[in-house]
């Protein structure tokens, strides 16, 4: 697609629902069109409506092998009630092997690197395989998502990127998911409004943002899935 087209695209879907988005992204790259998702309920909702509408479109996640064991279970129950399968895509290094090379707990001390290992590397080579990629981010989840379209070229990865959820607010997602009763990440309802691996995501307090417990204690706040690796140095704690 050319700058223009996707402009065009954007424009014409900016509003519509979240189906029409999936829809178009399917029709437009058959067989060439992957959905990545962490699970969390924006990726329930966009996975609920894939499945409903029966839309040719590879699901996968990023198995870092560090989830939590909650999201392995809301992962199979999402395969179970839908009848669809996300792949799992893992790093080449195993966490074991990631230690033996780059010592332990790698996500202590440089977490851009771990993530580069565990998400951003598998990721890029999962993509060689697609045109388009469906994700679930919001404009308003963090300041570097707050100008995704819903079509747009994806630099990192040389794609068209699809967020049909970009203008939704959060409490737009959780209505959806009370009114299909999608199933979600039981940990969202003990303090943890967003989920990544286990050894990087803490509860959030009251009043914090949502996505304050990712890697708390550094000043990153994307796995670089996204845009630029984000980290700095450690916050003052
Ligand atoms: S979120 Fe943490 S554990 Fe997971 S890949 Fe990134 S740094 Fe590593």
């Amino acid at each position: 697609m050319t700058p223009a087209d996707i402009a065009a695209a954007a424009t014409e879907l900016e509003g519509a629902p979240a189906e029409t988005a999936l829809r178009w992204a399917a029709q437009r790259f058959p067989g060439r069109v992957g959905f990545a998702t962490a699970f969390g309920p924006e990726g329930c909702v966009l996975l609920e409506a894939i499945a409903r509408e029966k839309l040719a479109i590879d699901v996968f996640t990023l198995d870092t092998g560090l989830l939590f064991p909650e999201t392995l279970e809301l992962w199979r129950e999402l395969e179970r009630r839908y009848g669809v399968r996300v792949r799992g895509v893992k790093p080449a290094l195993t966490v074991a092997e990631q230690e033996l090379s780059h010592g332990p707990a790698l996500w202590q001390r440089a977490p851009d690197l771990c993530c580069d290992l565990r998400k951003v590397q598998p990721l890029r080579i999962e993509m060689l395989q697609f045109d388009a990629w469906i994700t679930a981010i919001r404009r308003d989840q963090t300041p570097e998502r707050a100008g995704a379209g819903v079509v747009e070229r994806d630099p990192k990865f040389g794609l068209v990127k699809v967020n049909p959820l970009a203008a939704w607010s959060s409490a737009d997602v959780w209505a959806r998911v009370r009114e299909r009763e999608i199933p979600t990440n039981p940990l969202h309802q003990r303090g943890y409004p967003s989920i990544g691996c286990a050894p990087c995501t803490t509860a959030v307090g009251a009043g914090e943002d949502p996505r304050a417990g990712r890697w708390r204690t550094f000043a990153k706040t994307e796995c670089g899935l996204h845009g630029r690796f984000t980290s700095k140095p450690p916050k003052e704690s």
